[in-house]
């Protein structure tokens, strides 16, 4: 019967995104049976070796050349391949571009309950709670999940810590037949963005900047912090669209949704947009000089000033972290 936790393992230059490392903590904390990873790709031996020392109990791995680079319809055949081959009664995912486009297909295709984006998990007797917010994040739902379907839960990167890593689990080779109509997507390139900038979806400290910020180069400041606190530059949607940092920037409705554990909102109104990309961030720092600003509702410290002033006096304050982790 199955009982088991699946977590994907997603993987970018050869090593575990960080989300889904603390996906291990979530699956944990669903289940008192065996948690299970699975690592899906080409040449992905390093990436399996990592993943047994994270704390699973077993390591699945779907190695072949068709799975080189990601498309929705083999990643789908390989995740129910090692759905069968863990027992997995759930399937705990890091929220991110890939898993958005293949996990609802997984549920549709085993006639699971899916919860997307969710900012906690919950075993309650046998039932799953997840909360997670909805309607542009004006309000928050708690959803339960029963037994008896597969259920799939996608979970915001940073809302659970790292794994302890104990011992080293097995690893086994699965296969994935995939049938010509698998194929028949196929991807012709991958260009990546933004090289030696952090992900935003696995950074744990963000400095994000509004229009305020007026041009692109003003941007630098928001690049300097960001750099001294070890974290990733976002934007909102209006400097996004006056062309001062690129879409995958872009942090809101219609961009990333992001959870750090500290969000400096740098001359941003607090549009219910924007918010519904951030609001799971632990800490907020808004700095606005509009001291009814709707980012201050959402703030857990308001500065109400001028961003080009403040910016660099909290840099200049920072100096001293230079090489230490800003978060303990
Ligand atoms: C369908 C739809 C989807 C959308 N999706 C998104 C989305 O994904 N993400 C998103 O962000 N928006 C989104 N928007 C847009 C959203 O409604 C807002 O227009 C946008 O977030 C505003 O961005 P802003 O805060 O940078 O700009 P503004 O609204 O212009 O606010 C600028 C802020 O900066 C402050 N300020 C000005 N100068 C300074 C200074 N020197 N120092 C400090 N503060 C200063 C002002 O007081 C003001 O509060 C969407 C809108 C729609 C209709």
């Amino acid at each position: 019967m199955s009982k088991n936790t699946l977590v994907f393992i997603e993987h970018r230059d050869g090593a575990i995104t960080p989300a889904s490392l603390r996906m291990v903590t979530a699956a944990k904390s669903v289940t008192d049976a065996e948690v299970h990873a699975v690592v899906i790709g080409h040449g992905v031996t390093p990436i399996a070796e990592q993943a047994a020392v994270i704390g699973v109990d077993n390591v699945h791995v779907l190695d072949d050349e068709s799975l080189q680079q990601y498309s929705v319809l083999p990643y789908t055949r390989a995740m129910d391949a090692a759905i069968e081959a863990s027992a997995a009664a759930v399937v705990v995912l890091a929220a991110s571009g890939l898993t958005r486009d293949f996990a609802p297909r997984l549920a549709a295709r085993h006639n699971g309950l899916m919860a997307t984006d969710c900012t906690s998990v919950e075993r309650i007797g046998e039932s799953i709670h997840v909360r997670r917010t909805m309607y542009a994040a004006k309000c928050e739902g708690e959803l339960e999940l029963p037994p008896g379907q597969l259920r799939i839960l996608s979970i915001r990167g940073n809302a659970f810590p790292l794994p302890t890593c104990t011992g080293k689990a097995p690893i086994s080779s699965v296969d994935a037949i995939l049938s010509e109509g698998d194929k028949r997507v196929q991807v012709i390139e991958f260009i990546a963005g933004d090289e030696g900038e952090q992900n935003l979806a696995d950074a744990d400290v963000i400095v994000s900047g509004g229009r305020s910020l007026e041009s692109e180069s003003n941007f630098s400041i928001l690049y300097d912090l960001a750099h001294r606190l070890g974290g990733a530059v976002a934007a909102t949607r209006a400097a996004v669209d006056a062309g001062y940092q690129p879409q995958s920037h872009q942090v809101g409705l219609t961009g990333n949704v992001v959870a750090p554990q500290l969000y400096v909102a740098c001359g941003i109104d607090g549009a219910i947009q924007h918010l519904a990309g951030m609001r799971g961030s632990k800490v907020v720092v808004a700095i606005n000089t509009k001291a009814e600003a709707p980012i201050f509702n959402v703030a857990t410290y308001g500065c109400v000033a001028d961003l080009f002033e403040m910016v660099p006096l909290i840099n200049e304050a920072c100096q001293s972290l230079d090489g230490k982790p800003v978060l303990q």
